[in-house]
C-alpha cells in the first residue's frame, strides 16, 4: 500500500493545497497531511485550528486524514510506515529551498524516502497563505484564496 505525507503549515489551508491534497490523493492509496508544529514560527492559527479546517475542507476526499507533528518529518515517516513526501512547486523561487530539503531528506533517511513535487495548477501560483493572511487582515474578500469555512475563520480571527 503506497502512502504518502504532505506537510506544511497550512496557516490557513488554501485552494492552492486544496488543489495539491486531491491530485496526491488519486496518485497514492493514503494521504496523510501534515500539520506542522513550529515552536519557532509565531501562526495566525493554532495547529489545532489548522487542522480543524483541513479536516472540514478536504473530507470528500476518503484517503486523506489530516495529522500534525512536531520534530523531524523523517522521524515520523520512519514510525510510521510513509516513504514519499508530497510538496507543491509554485515558481522557481521554490524550487531551490525544495530540491536542499528532498536531496538532505533523502541522504538522512538513507534513500528510503523520497519527495515527489507536483507543480501547482495555473490557476493558484500566485497563492500563499501569507498573502492570505495578509489580505485578510486588512478586511479584504479572500473568498476567491480559501474556502468559505476558511474565509469565516480568518473573519473571526481579524475582527
Ligand atoms: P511551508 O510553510 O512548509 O512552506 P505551506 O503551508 O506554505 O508550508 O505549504 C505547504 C506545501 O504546499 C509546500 O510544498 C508549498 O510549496 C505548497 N503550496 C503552497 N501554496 C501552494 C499553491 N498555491 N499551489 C501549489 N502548492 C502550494
Amino acid at each position: 500500500m503506497s502512502r504518502a505525507i504532505y506537510p506544511g503549515s497550512f496557516d490557513p489551508v488554501t485552494f492552492g493545497h486544496i488543489d495539491i491534497i486531491k491530485r496526491s490523493s488519486e496518485m497514492f492509496d493514503e494521504v496523510l497531511v501534515g500539520v506542522l508544529n513550529n515552536h519557532a514560527k509565531h501562526p495566525l492559527f493554532s495547529v489545532e485550528e489548522r487542522k480543524q479546517m483541513l479536516e472540514v475542507t478536504t473530507k470528500e476526499y476518503k484517503n486523506v486524514s489530516i495529522i500534525s507533528f512536531d520534530g523531524l518529518l523523517i522521524d515520523y515517516m520512519k514510525q510510521n510506515n510513509i516513504s514519499v513526501i508530497v510538496r507543491g512547486l509554485r515558481a522557481i523561487t521554490d524550487f531551490d529551498y525544495e530540491l536542499q530539503i528532498a536531496q538532505s531528506n533523502r541522504k538522512v533517511s538513507k534513500e528510503t524516502i523520497d519527495t515527489v513535487f507536483l507543480t501547482t495548477s495555473i490557476d493558484y501560483a500566485y497563492l500563499s497563505s501569507s498573502i492570505v493572511r495578509e489580505y485578510a487582515s486588512y478586511g479584504t474578500d479572500v473568498s476567491d484564496f480559501v474556502p468559505q469555512f476558511v474565509v469565516e475563520k480568518l473573519k473571526n480571527r481579524f475582527r
